[in-house]
């Protein structure tokens, strides 16, 4: 079984919260705990601010973030993509504590976050520019959890 849903919004740091409940409800169908569903939330809202902070900062054209989400079977895929200025080594930028905008009270931690509250997370670079975030979580039933506990 597959579901999607895809949002696209300005790079506001008003739509922060609106980007994190509406993924997170679109996982209720999958039916988290609260602890799952708050854990989806935190790397989505690291993913957005990063769009809003890093992709965007000082762009004049068109500053859309872009969320594909997927349920497939018991795993939600969650990609999360800007067209702004890119990542230039991504490797480092996903160390922790690193960040470019230690002035700005950035500490570094977003992608580390994001790695530790999700099951898998990738960056690439986006074509012709800018970053896709893709993570994924795998979300077992109420039963299942149950049984595991
Ligand atoms: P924190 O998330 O703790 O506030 P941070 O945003 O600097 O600090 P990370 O989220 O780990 O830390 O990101 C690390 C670095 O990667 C950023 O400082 C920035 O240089 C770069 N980066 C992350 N996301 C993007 C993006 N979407 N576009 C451009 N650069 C990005
Ligand atoms: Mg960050």
């Amino acid at each position: 079984m597959k579901n999607e849903m895809t949002v696209i919004f300005d790079a506001l740091s008003e739509n922060e919260a609106f980007a994190r409940n509406t993924v997170a409800a679109f996982c209720v169908a999958l039916d988290p705990t609260v602890d799952q569903i708050n854990d989806i939330k935190t790397a989505v809202s690291e993913a957005v601010t990063n769009c809003i902070v890093h992709a965007y900062s000082g762009a004049k054209g068109p500053q859309k973030i872009t969320i594909d989400t997927a349920i497939d079977t018991d795993t939600v895929h969650i990609v999360v993509s800007d067209t702004g200025i890119g990542i230039e080594n991504i490797e480092n930028a996903m160390q922790p504590f690193f960040t470019t905008k230690p002035d700005e009270e950035r500490s570094g931690m977003g992608f580390t976050v994001m790695e530790s509250f999700m099951d898998t997370l990738e960056v690439t670079r986006n074509t012709p520019s800018g970053t896709v975030v893709t993570m994924t979580k795998t979300i077992r039933g109420a039963d299942w959890n149950k049984k595991t506990l």
